[in-house]
């Protein structure tokens, strides 16, 4: 685990597709950064409007609803602040409109680190491809965040330009950094459980396993590929407890 993965930064912005993304992802880095006072922004592309098999919702309602659970989620880990891009569903696509919603938003909050979907992930072992959403979102936030939000010339109307100094990619198969969760895995748990239109009580036992999974057997933790764009001072690398 190394002292680096103890690293915290002032501020991060989680840039995912559907209400719980991060939690599955990152729930767990973001509640321990939030407890160590980094200021913490989710931001939704979607509000996963079209992920249910009930037919007595409409996409509206169901919006609504998971916009409720997402809020609930990231109080419990101490997340205040979430930005709902409202997309539908299901048809996101790395398109210029997106990038630019992204660089606006990324002005606006000027995080520290950017935490990410991977762009490069279409298909995960033998069972499973990713979601086109997760895909789009990923392609659209590395657009977004290198270089154009630091770029003054480009769209000044967005706010001005900022530079983020590390983009933290979840979901990889070549993690460099390990968050130990330990003391936020069981906040991360209950966010996630806080989606009850999407996951049951049997999910906790499953992301119990992934965490110790990802943390090699020795603690629960989140695993990262994170890409410097700026170097860290190396006064971050070992935060004080
Ligand atoms: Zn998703």
């Amino acid at each position: 685990m190394g002292s680096a993965a103890e690293f915290v930064p002032s501020s991060a912005m989680a840039i995912v597709a559907h209400p719980d993304d991060i939690e599955f992802g990152c729930a767990g880095t973001c509640a321990k950064w939030a407890k160590r006072g980094a200021r913490i922004v989710y931001v939704l592309v979607t509000s996963g409007n079209s992920g249910s098999q009930d037919p007595s919702l409409t996409r509206e309602a169901l919006a609504e609803l998971r916009e409720r659970e997402q809020r609930a989620a990231a109080a419990i880990c101490g997340v205040r602040e979430i930005e709902f891009l409202r997309y539908n569903d299901g048809e996101v696509m790395p398109t210029l409109e997106l990038r630019k919603d992204l660089v606006r938003l990324i002005r606006k909050h000027k995080p520290e680190v950017v935490i990410a979907l991977d762009p490069t992930r279409m298909y995960d072992g033998d069972d499973y491809i990713n979601h086109p959403d997760h895909r789009a979102v990923a392609i659209a936030t590395m657009d977004a965040v290198a270089p154009i939000a630091a770029m003054p010339l480009l769209y000044p109307e967005l706010g001005p330009a900022h530079q983020v100094r590390e983009v933290w990619i979840q979901w990889v198969d070549d993690p460099n950094t390990w968050v130990d969760i330990s003391e936020t895995l069981e906040l991360k748990i209950q966010a996630l459980l806080q989606h009850r239109s999407q996951v049951g009580e049997e999910v906790a036992e499953r992301v119990r396993q992934w965490a110790y999974q990802a943390g090699r057997g020795l603690v629960p933790a989140e695993a990262f590929k994170v890409i410097f764009l700026k170097k860290r001072e190396p006064e971050r690398s070992a935060h004080p407890e």
